[in-house]
């Protein structure tokens, strides 16, 4: 998904959570892989309720990942398979116990036999970049968007928000593309809606 890709008019990238187009680019080719876009692309076609100019906000800096230490890569224990805990269960009851190994970090510092990068696995909490940036919810009209996302979209030159009712994607538009952003939960727990 990190790639962006060609069809049709239009050249897209997309995180899962925010998808933007412009005009097809000669130098970004068609991919196989490429997501679908069969669910999305007629929300390109639906007047928003409204139009607002995207908000300037300034997210927190990036934080190093604690639970690979900004490697972007780790041993996953072997006993609770990166779980962290382990389940055991009889014809009565169903018992949770902290896993004993990784002491519930989830992570070992190595995995005996496995070499040196043998089973080093791409970190899950952040997806291999070494980082993490938390993402606060910004209200824009009675919905809530990621100051992250739109701290992106404030870059793009003349960017707008298009809203609709909760559980569709927002639209936003700027001189030279245009894309979809995913509203979040009003918490700050880690949630799309
Ligand atoms: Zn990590
Ligand atoms: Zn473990």
């Amino acid at each position: 998904m990190r790639k962006p890709w060609s069809t049709g008019k239009y050249s897209y990238a997309t995180n899962g959570h925010i998808l933007v187009r412009v005009l097809r680019r000669d130098e970004i080719p068609e991919r196989e892989d490429a997501p679908p876009l069969y669910n999305v692309s007629h929300l390109f076609f639906k007047e928003p309720r409204t139009w607002l100019p995207a908000p300037v906000v300034s997210p927190q800096k990036p934080k190093e990942c604690e639970l690979c230490g900004g490697t972007g890569s780790v041993f996953y224990c072997p006993e609770c398979d990166g779980e962290g805990d382990l389940e055991f269960e009889n014809k009565y009851s169903r018992y949770t116990v902290t896993c004993d190994t990784c002491e519930g970090s989830r992570v070992v510092s190595k995995v005996v036999g496995a070499g040196d990068d043998g089973s080093k696995k791409r970190c899950d909490s952040c997806a291999g970049l070494g980082s993490r940036q938390d993402h606060k919810s910004v209200p824009i009209g009675d919905l809530y968007f990621s100051d992250v996302y739109l701290s992106w979209i404030a870059e793009l030159p003349g960017a707008e928000i298009g809203l609709y009712c909760l559980g569709n994607p927002a639209r936003f538009r700027f001189d030279g593309g245009e894309g979809l952003l995913m509203p979040r939960c009003k918490d700050d727990e880690d949630r799309w809606v």
